[in-house]
C-alpha cells in the first residue's frame, strides 16, 4: 500500500478483503484517480465587431461559391479576449481578479494631463516601470517607435508595454496609447491561390513601427487548444510559462496594483502556458499568412488590466 499518491485514495472495501492465499501474494490496493474540481471560468462577454471583407478570387468559380469555402472562415469578429477552454485555476483566478475594480489599471488624467508624460497619471507610471524592467529604450507612445526590435521578438510575450484605454478619464485618446492608431488601417482578405488559402491584404503603405491589428480569440491552455486540428493550427502562444525573472519582479514592483493580486500574477505568469484560439470568436489577423521574411511581429500590450 505504499507509494500512494497524494490526490489518490485506497477503495477500502478491496485493500480490507483477507490476504489470498497464495504466500507470494500481497494485498491489492485499488487507487481510484480523484475527481478534478474545476470552477467556472469568469465571463468575459465578447465585444461583437464588423469583420474586414472577405472574398475568394480563385480561378474556379465553383470554389469562390460561399458554400463551398473552407468551414475555418465562419468565425465571429470580436474586438478583445474572451475566456476559452482548459486554462488552469490560477489563470482563472487571475483573470476574476484582474476584472475587479481596484485592480483595473487606468488613470484619472483630463485632456491636458498628458498621460505619456505625468508623473501623476497611474498608466504612466505603469508603464514607466516595465520600460526599467525590461531596459527599454522609452515607453511607447505616438512621438515614440514601438520600444521592441526583431532580436526581442522571441521575448514579446513577456515584455508588456501598457497603453491608456477607453476605461481611462482620458478615454486612451492620448499619445499613451498608440493603438488607437490600428483603426487607420484598412484590410481585406482574400483568396488567389487554394493551396495558399485566405490572406491579409492591405491597398495603404503602413508606417514602419506601427500596431497593426490586435490578435483576438479565446484565452485557452493546453487542453483547449489541442481540442482539433484548426486549434492547434490557429492559436498563438501568449504565455510559455517559463519563469521570467524581469517580468515577474516588474509585476510585483507595479506601484498602482494591489500586492496580493501582483503576487498572484507573478506566480501565474511564471508558471503557466496560454494560447489565443481565434477560431470560433477572432479578428482578421488569425487570417495572417506565415512568412520566412516576415516585416511583422508580435508584441504583447497591457490596456486596462494584466490579464
Ligand atoms: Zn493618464
Ligand atoms: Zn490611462
Ligand atoms: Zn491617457
Amino acid at each position: 500500500m505504499a507509494n500512494l499518491k497524494r490526490g489518490c485514495r485506497i477503495d477500502r472495501r478491496r485493500a480490507r478483503q483477507p490476504a489470498a492465499k497464495d504466500a507470494n501474494t500481497s494485498p491489492v490496493a485499488i487507487v481510484k484517480r480523484k475527481r478534478k474540481i474545476t470552477s467556472k471560468p469568469p465571463k468575459i462577454d465578447a465585444i461583437v465587431v464588423r469583420a474586414d471583407p472577405i472574398k475568394s478570387k480563385l480561378a474556379d468559380r465553383e470554389l469562390n461559391k460561399r458554400e463551398n469555402w473552407p468551414k475555418t472562415t465562419i468565425y465571429q469578429s470580436i474586438a478583445n479576449v474572451v475566456m476559452g477552454e482548459g486554462c488552469s485555476e490560477a489563470v482563472k483566478d487571475c483573470v476574476k481578479n484582474g476584472l475587479k475594480p481596484k485592480n483595473k489599471l487606468h488613470c484619472g488624467c483630463g485632456p491636458r494631463d498628458r498621460c505619456e508624460e505625468n508623473v501623476n497619471c497611474a498608466c504612466y507610471q505603469a508603464a514607466k516601470s516595465l520600460q526599467k524592467a525590461f531596459n527599454h529604450a522609452s515607453i511607447w507612445t505616438s512621438d515614440n517607435d514601438l520600444p521592441f526590435n526583431k532580436e526581442q521578438f522571441d521575448k514579446f510575450h513577456c515584455e508588456p508595454v501598457v497603453q491608456c484605454g477607453p476605461e481611462c478619464r482620458c478615454k486612451g485618446r492620448c499619445k499613451l496609447n498608440v493603438l488607437k492608431k490600428m483603426d487607420e488601417h484598412e484590410f481585406i482578405i482574400e483568396r488567389h491561390d487554394v493551396n495558399k488559402g485566405f490572406a491579409v491584404y492591405t491597398q495603404k503603405d503602413i508606417k514602419k513601427g506601427s500596431p497593426i491589428m490586435s490578435f483576438n480569440g479565446a484565452l485557452s491552455g493546453y487542453s483547449g487548444v489541442c481540442k482539433d486540428e484548426e486549434s492547434e493550427q490557429y492559436s498563438i502562444v501568449l504565455m510559455d510559462g517559463k519563469p521570467e525573472a524581469d517580468l515577474a519582479k516588474a509585476l510585483a514592483d507595479l506601484p498602482n496594483i494591489d500586492k496580493q493580486y501582483s503576487e498572484q500574477l507573478k506566480k501565474t505568469y511564471a508558471g503557466s502556458k496560454l494560447w489565443i484560439n481565434p477560431v470560433k470568436q477572432g479578428s482578421t489577423s488569425r487570417f495572417l499568412s506565415h512568412g520566412c521574411k516576415s516585416k511583422i511581429y508580435l508584441a504583447s500590450r497591457v490596456q486596462q488590466n494584466f490579464t
